[in-house]
């Protein structure tokens, strides 16, 4: 078969390892591998002996690493795994992101209690207490109502977090969300709203229930969490003092409190640091608690971090501190790991910087299966839900993920760019609602798709996508990890680490 000719630009920016900001820029598809019927045929014979050689993973788990792709539904992967592929040069399809390999494998149900397509607070909730709540509430159970206080009393979920701090392990939360926003929230707070993440944005009435920020300073369990980062810095700080980074802003606090301080001075060895620098020079032998905010909101997309004005370090670097720190622990601990992102650039229709924030996580999880002992740590990677991402049209075999549509001919070859019901291009990826919507049909130049800033095409209108309602993947490593099999509730995660606590269990 005459191979396709191939040519990848690759825009280099500093980031993650030898890639960054690279832009697959050319409408050209990818060449297949070589003899790949060959290499296919031993490489599943390959994994049926491991399979059928698998061991159980050591005894007992000390450590539970919890990683959270928020919105990476298995369209998101599929692509994603295309994508991480042709960054690299190959077709994409025959591709393993790192989670992916030799990886333990179940299907998670994911909607809330009173939601069929759910969000992220309430599926959050389900994966760190065991039950399933209402859309919108943070790690509080399904009796209470949204943002009503009156209905709180006594429906506070312990969460896992909580349970593996009074376990005497070490514990952590990271995303490149704000750190108050609804995944990391449910690991440490509880509230009735996902929108209270600081006074200032909680309605008067609601005096009775602590912000999501401060609840993360005054944390009460075990001698604390030991590390925090992400984003969301103006709801740790007063709106009399000014931003480190943004100077032109403030916090924007009204209770005068400036949280950044409080977790200083609370905690011994405590640091608190907001940007590449700061984090850089932490020592993690002399730090105990480590406080990060590297964003007043959310983090920078991985696509754009490069661009950040005091930097930012990324998901992966991050992660590898909070190991430094964590595993000082003898008694091990408990790490959440969000990467937080992957939704908003879904929300927002474009895939690229979905894809790019998604490849991140797959980077962050290839750097801690290198890291840790596998007899010793249970891995779970997952997502709260997925979006209404699609991938479809019948793209000849290597073509562009990001690109317009090349079917083949009719002799099986790659053959010219498709063309829709009005004699336009369109694009392999695309969404069911959003900001993409053409109200005029028109044409896609196959440049024009393969644009950072590209917005995929949505059928209906919409000023944001929205999640979507199917499963969701669990992928897992380490002991336990052989307990994720068939379709389970999204709750059941929690049953799974909370069973690793249980001393003198071993699975
Ligand atoms: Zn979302």
């Amino acid at each position: 078969m005459k191979h396709m000719k191939v040519i990848l630009t690759a825009l280099a920016f500093a980031g993650l390892g030898a890639w960054g900001q690279e832009k697959l820029s050319e409408t050209k598809q990818f060449p297949a591998p070589v003899n790949e019927a060959q290499d296919r045929f031993e490489n599943d014979v390959e994994t049926l002996d491991k399979a059928e050689n698998q061991k159980a993973f050591g005894t007992r788990p000390k450590n539970v690493i919890l990683f959270v792709g928020d919105g990476m539904g298995i369209s998101t992967v599929t692509a994603a795994r295309i994508f991480e592929g042709q960054l690299r040069g190959e077709s994409g399809e025959e591709n393993q992101l790192s989670f992916e390999k030799d990886a333990y494998v179940a299907l998670s149900k994911v909607y809330n209690t009173n939601q069929q397509t759910p969000d992220s607070a309430g599926t959050m909730t389900a994966m760190m207490t065991g039950a399933k709540t209402k859309a919108g509430v943070i790690s509080m159970n399904q009796n209470v109502l949204l943002g009503d206080v009156s209905t709180i009393q006594g429906n506070n979920l312990i969460t896992f977090l909580e349970m593996a701090e009074i376990a005497g392990k070490s514990t952590g939360v990271i995303s490149t969300a704000r750190i108050t926003h609804a995944t990391p929230a449910c690991c440490y707070a509880h509230t009735p709203h996902r929108d209270w993440e600081a006074d200032s944005t909680k309605p008067a009435e609601a005096s009775a229930v602590a912000d999501i920020a401060s609840q993360l300073i005054d944390f009460p369990y075990g001698n604390g969490i030991e590390v925090a980062m992400g984003g969301g810095r103006r709801y740790f700080l007063p709106k009399e003092k000014k931003d480190p980074e943004n100077v032109n802003q403030t916090g924007s606090r009204n209770d005068k409190r400036d949280l950044t301080q409080d977790w200083v001075n609370k905690y011994p060895n405590a640091a608190f640091v907001y940007d590449e620098a700061g984090f850089a020079a932490i020592d993690p032998s002399k730090t105990d608690h480590l406080l990060g905010l590297f964003e007043r909101s959310h983090m920078q997309y991985e696509a754009d971090r490069a661009n950040d004005t005091a930097g930012e370090p990324s998901l992966s670097e991050m992660t590898q501190k909070a190991l430094d720190i964590l595993e000082r622990n003898e008694k091990g601990y408990f790490l959440m790991v969000e990467a937080g992102r992957i939704d908003h650039a879904h929300h927002e229709g474009n895939a690229y910087r979905a894809l790019m924030d998604t490849v991140a996580l797959d980077r962050a999880v290839e750097a801690v299966k290198e890291r840790v002992d596998l007899n010793e740590t249970l891995i779970i990677i997952t997502a709260d839900h997925s979006h209404v991402f699609t991938m479809g049209g019948y793209a000849t075999r290597g073509n562009n993920i990001l690109g317009v549509v090349v079917e083949n001919d009719d002799r099986g070859l790659p053959g010219n760019p498709s063309k829709d019901a009005n004699g336009h291009h369109y694009t392999t990826l695309g969404y069911h609602n959003g900001p993409g919507y053409r109200a005029e049909a028109s044409d896609i130049e196959p440049e024009e798709a393969l644009d950072p800033d590209f917005h995929q095409v949505a059928a209906v209108p919409l000023g944001s996508e929205t999640h979507s309602g199917e499963d969701v993947a669990i992928f897992a490593f380490g002991p336990g990890a052989q307990l994720f099999r068939g379709v389970v509730e999204q709750s059941y995660i929690f049953h799974v680490m909370s069973r690793a606590l249980q001393s003198g269990i071993s699975f």
